[in-house]
């Protein structure tokens, strides 16, 4: 399958939200291998360097990177494009992961996610 340079990203105004369904992820990992910027927040490399019990500097040097736009940080991706945390089939830091990761689909997404995008829809019952 080929896939675009980027899918955009969270606050993206392309993203189409659908109130009233929750897509389950199906740990499908498509979304860790597209090209793109994996933005994490100075909150959230203090949470993975925690996680991974190293340094900050030391997990900035080692698994960042510029953002494109250059105003922040991003994970590093590997040469086929994967995220640098997609480990023997899923997330190293699967409990810190950062909130574009999480956020995905439910919260953000792009024209066309559902062809590339294993999520399995459940209606939200209303709020009583
Ligand atoms: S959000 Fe979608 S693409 Fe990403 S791992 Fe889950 S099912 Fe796969
Ligand atoms: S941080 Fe984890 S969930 Fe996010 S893209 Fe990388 S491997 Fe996937």
């Amino acid at each position: 399958m080929t896939f675009p340079l980027s899918h955009g990203s969270p606050g993206n105004d392309q993203t189409v939200l659908e109130p009233g369904v929750h897509y389950v992820c199906q740990r499908c990992n498509a979304c860790c291998k597209w090209p793109g910027d994996v933005r994490v927040s100075e909150g959230e490399i203090a949470a993975i360097a925690d996680f991974l019990e190293m340094p900050e500097g030391d997990f900035i040097s080692g698994f960042t990177r510029l953002r494109t736009n250059r105003t922040g940080l991003s994970l590093l991706e590997k040469d086929n494009h994967e995220c640098i945390m997609l480990e023997n089939g899923g997330c190293r830091i699967h409990p810190v992961k950062p909130s574009q990761c999480a956020g995905f689909p439910n919260k953000w997404n792009f024209p066309g996610w559902r062809d590339i995008c294993e999520a399995i829809p459940v209606p939200v019952p209303p709020k009583t």
